[in-house]
């Protein structure tokens, strides 16, 4: 009798327990609306790409596109491929510090874990000051440092790098052969941007110059110097341009009026899609 009265009683309990916990949910609804907006950074780069789709993630710069991350000057981007296109994931450079670099990349849900090498365009600081934090989650990550080749080399299906360039600073920049054309990303470009891009051609001479995208390297440069160089990336067909960093406002400017919708306004928080 008394077994029975205590099995009544913690069902009596259970299910009381089991209302209410019910009830509060249906009195407190979560709310959707009020989701700080970071969320939706995290969501938009860690959202799974479409077959062949590849994003390309500016996780440390010097300007600055989302209020949310912290610029600093140097450069960094995440390439995230889908696996139709490959499936390998590229941090090129590093920036100039670790902790900006991995702070940027963790409010953009990108985890060093996921990449699977390293590139490192040329040893200057504000390309490879944060490549310490990234090795101290990923000791064992591969890192291609300019010395790694002699010239132009495929790393990795699709995925070349263009040797490295320049007499004084020696420069590397990754050329990514996409179905939509080549994706050209340079560090500083101190071996002259239209130099790496008739490389690049050199070593794809059918394939379509989709996208350039990084350091120009031309602050100094003056009008005339800059519209012969848009001349040049006309003539050589590039189709996008995504100057940041050293590039300078004034080239960003010039390049924008030329041209306008395939002109890719790119700084920290970017996320392209090819
Ligand atoms: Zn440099
Ligand atoms: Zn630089």
């Amino acid at each position: 009798m008394l077994k029975t009265l205590i099995i009544l009683a913690i069902l009596i309990l259970g299910l009381g327990v089991f209302f209410l916990s019910d009830f509060k949910e249906k009195i407190h609804p979560p709310d959707l609306s009020e989701k700080p907006m970071v969320e939706e950074t995290k969501l938009e780069a860690s959202q799974k790409e479409i077959e062949g789709e590849i994003s390309i993630i500016t996780v440390y710069d010097n300007y600055l596109l989302d209020s949310r991350l912290k610029t600093g000057w140097g450069f960094s981007c995440f390439v995230r491929q889908s696996l139709g296109a490959g499936g390998l994931n590229i941090l090129f450079d590093t920036g100039a510090d670790s902790e900006t670099l991995l702070s940027n990349m963790e409010k953009m849900k990108i985890n060093p874990k996921e990449i699977n090498f390293v590139f490192i365009s040329h040893l200057h600081g504000d390309h490879t000051g944060g490549l310490s934090g990234i090795l101290e989650t990923t000791p064992d990550l591969k890192v291609y440092k300019p010395e790694s080749f002699s010239e132009e080399t495929e790393i990795t299906e699709n995925i070349w790098t263009t040797g490295p360039l320049g007499t004084w600073i020696k420069e590397q920049s990754l050329i990514i052969n996409s179905k939509k054309g080549l994706i050209i990303i340079t560090g500083c470009a101190h071996p002259g941007v239209v130099n790496i891009v008739k490389k690049s051609k050199e070593i794809f001479p059918d394939e379509p110059i989709y996208l350039v995208l990084g350091g120009f390297h031309l602050s100094g440069a003056s009008d005339f110097e800059l519209k012969n160089i848009i001349n040049d990336f006309r003539k050589l067909e590039v189709q996008k341009v995504a100057p940041c960093h050293c590039s300078g406002d004034r080239c960003r400017e010039l390049f924008k009026e030329e041209y306008r919708d395939d002109f890719i306004e790119n700084g920290v928080g970017k996320i392209i899609k090819i």
